[in-house]
């Protein structure tokens, strides 16, 4: 768990992504994969989106993958990055970068999964350099 000084959330959490969230605060990072078309999406839903099959199944992500864009907020007591993350397994997640100097962060920079506890039982899925 990283102690980041920025604001954390707590996630709004329904039936559709509370597995999801709870897996978080175990420190997994859950993807939904189609059991019919075999493609991933995010954020979880229950009907795939590229075929709307219902048979949609849990996988455990190894959390890894790259920087697609990002942007970095200056105008904050304490600057951070927001950044699109694209999983190894192809699906792209809006998060934040985080304990790295926000200098170095680059498109196409390779990152891992790194959780912030939010205090009420699940954490934020944010990234950091691999
Ligand atoms: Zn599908």
């Amino acid at each position: 768990m990283s102690e980041q000084k920025i604001k954390i959330r707590v996630p709004f959490i329904n039936e559709e992504t509370e597995h999801f969230w709870n897996a978080t605060g175990e420190g997994k990072l859950l993807v939904k994969q189609c059991a019919d078309c075999n493609e991933y999406h995010y954020y979880p839903r229950t009907i795939c989106p590229f075929c709307m099959s219902d048979n949609t199944e849990w996988k455990e992500s190894p959390g890894t993958g790259t920087v697609y864009t990002y942007s970095i907020m200056r105008r904050v007591p304490v600057p951070y990055c927001i950044a699109y993350v694209t999983l190894d397994e192809g699906i792209t997640m809006m998060t934040n970068i985080i304990d790295v100097d926000l200098e170095t962060i680059k498109i196409g920079m390779k990152v891992k999964v790194s959780f912030v506890d939010t205090g009420a039982d699940c954490a934020l899925p944010f990234f950091t350099a691999a």
